[in-house]
């Protein structure tokens, strides 16, 4: 027989040979939980300075072989993405606004002086990964079930040098994560501890960028959250510790008495969640006024006291729309009231449209 290269949306095929077995995957699939199990292939594109990108390619998911003086190891340079490829009811997959990560990945990339990936490539990096492994798209039972692949492209400096300087060979992945609902057993109203002692993001740092330094700063205050029985930390502004910024991994969202959906404008210093934006967008499709704008803690601590904030939420892929049900803090705790009636419409209407149950009058999906 002939020996022909094998292919995959346009990347090299190297299959696994040791992929997992249908009884297995099925297994995982009925109970994936968050992030804890991988799919059976990865995409990869290699990157050096004199080549540019090239190397289109999915091969095993495994560890990767890397130099131990690779730049990523010392000195942080790398970024990321989250997104997710939903099953609909006729089986097809799809992916909620690739696009938007593809440009906030080259946002990310320029901020940390990484090559900047095309939406070509981006988006053809996880179209060739999920036609790979398409059967790990989890098949949701129920409506409430919420079940997807999570898709994690990400970028690594990858050159074996100890100088400061932007790394000459750098290496983009895919990898894929069938996960359940975030929250098991259910929305329940989560509880936010305010940072008192540590920022997020300073102006001109690196706030609005997806790279793994941010989140690693935020371990010890979400570990403060925790100790203080919170769920999630949440941030104020480095400057004057005022002004509302986000949660570790989520953007927040206030509902007004008079009808308006208002949620911090973007500084640099916060994420520009694909979430957030939607929610700007499904607000006027709900007869809410959407408004960008600063809010200080005294607004939010104030608005709910009074009864001039009805309800916060706070938003991401991940968790999609997850209700807020206290603020502690060093001054005390603040309980909100129940219902998050809105947050609740706009999670369904959000959800409805990534999996297909109503029509995507907005355009925001794509087959994979
Ligand atoms: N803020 C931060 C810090 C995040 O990590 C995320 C998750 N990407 C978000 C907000 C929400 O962004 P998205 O809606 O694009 O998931």
């Amino acid at each position: 027989s002939g020996e022909r290269p094998v292919s995959i949306q346009g990347f090299s095929l190297e299959p696994n040979a040791n992929a997992t077995d249908a009884s297995i995957r099925n297994t995982i699939l009925e109970n994936p939980g968050f992030g804890r199990h991988f799919t059976d292939h990865m995409a990869h594109i290699r990157w050096t300075e004199d080549a540019g990108f090239h190397g289109h390619q999915v091969r095993p998911y495994g560890p990767l072989s890397l130099d131990p003086a690779a730049s990523v190891l010392h000195y942080a340079q790398e970024i990321f993405e989250g997104m997710k490829a939903y099953r609909h009811a006729d089986g097809s997959v799809w992916t909620f606004r690739p696009e938007k990560n593809a440009a906030r990945f080259r946002a990310s990339a320029r901020r940390l002086a990484l090559p900047e990936l095309s939406d070509e490539d981006f988006i053809g990096a996880v179209k060739a990964l999920v036609a790979q492994d398409i059967d790990w798209v989890p098949t949701p039972a129920s409506a409430a079930e919420e079940s997807s692949l999570y898709l994690r492209p990400f970028m690594i400096a990858s050159e074996a040098f100890l100088g400061v300087r932007p790394s000459k060979e750098v290496d983009f992945y895919v990898i894929a994560s069938p996960v359940a609902a975030y929250f098991k057993g259910g929305v329940k109203p989560v509880s936010i501890w305010l940072s008192s002692n540590y920022n997020r993001a300073a102006p001109g740092g690196t706030g609005y960028a997806k790279c793994g330094g941010n989140y690693a700063a935020s371990l010890l205050a979400q570990k403060e959250a925790a100790d203080h029985g919170c769920d999630q930390v949440a941030f104020l502004d480095a400057v004057e510790n005022t002004w509302i910024e986000e949660l570790g991994g989520m953007n927040l969202f206030f509902v007004t008495r008079d009808g308006r959906l208002v949620t911090p404008r973007l500084t640099g210093t916060i994420l520009e969640g694909v979430t957030r934006d939607s929610m700007l967008e499904l607000a006027k499709d709900e007869g809410l006024t959407p408004e960008e704008r600063p809010i200080s803690i005294d607004e939010w601590r104030d608005g709910v006291a009074s009864g001039e904030i009805t309800e916060v939420f706070a938003c991401g892929t991940a968790a999609v729309i997850t209700p807020i049900g206290r603020l502690v803090s060093e001054d005390g705790v603040i309980e909100h009231p129940e219902g998050n009636e809105v947050a609740s419409r706009l999670r369904k209407r959000l959800l409805d449209i990534q999996y297909g149950r109503v029509e995507d009058t907005h355009g925001w999906l794509t087959r994979l």
